[in-house]
């Protein structure tokens, strides 16, 4: 499959069950942003939560998990910096992002209006059950890459672990 066809293919992933927050600030660092989802699917200034890239491929290789996503206020700064990263939750992405950006903004997850239904956020019980520590045993598999803090509060590494592909091995936690 080529790249066009699979970027489209992509942006339309977007337009399924994916739930918008509508606001007019990044909620990483509070910049302000535009943002916009075109019917065809494709998002200006949005953060898409799990990256769509991994969505696509668990929600075809896991068809009968509940893996919903959100498409979140962003701006482009912040997206490029967590662009491809997965995380469980979005406190862990906000610290992640602010942590990188911490000489540029003095935004608190407190200054947002939603920060209550924000912090709450979590991807799926489904979506986490199926993604486990890197084992060789394990193909296919697709790696994907969790920042995560360590040791203290200023020191983050890129954890590598996998979603595996071949569901019928893979007894799952979620329903
Ligand atoms: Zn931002």
């Amino acid at each position: 499959m080529n790249n066009k066809l699979l970027s489209l293919l992509h942006q339309r992933a977007t337009r399924i069950e994916h739930s918008v927050i509508p606001q007019s600030v990044c909620v990483y660092c509070g910049g302000p942003v535009a943002p916009h989802r075109a019917p065809s699917g494709q998002t200006q200034d949005l953060d898409l939560f799990i990256p769509i890239r991994e969505l696509v491929i668990a929600r075809r290789r896991h068809p009968l998990l509940h893996l919903p996503n959100w498409l979140l206020p962003c701006c482009r700064t912040c997206n490029q910096i967590a662009s491809g990263y997965v995380f469980v939750t979005f406190l862990t992405k906000f610290d992640f992002l602010q942590s990188r950006r911490r000489s540029n903004t003095s935004w608190t997850i407190c200054d947002n209006p939603r920060a209550g239904e924000l912090s709450e956020l979590v991807v799926s019980r489904d979506f986490s059950s199926i993604i486990l520590p890197l084992d060789e045993r394990f193909a296919p598999r697709r790696i994907i890459h969790c920042p995560e803090r360590v040791l203290n509060d200023s020191l983050w590494i890129i954890a590598k672990r996998m979603i595996p592909l071949c569901s019928s091995e893979i007894p799952f936690s979620g329903r």
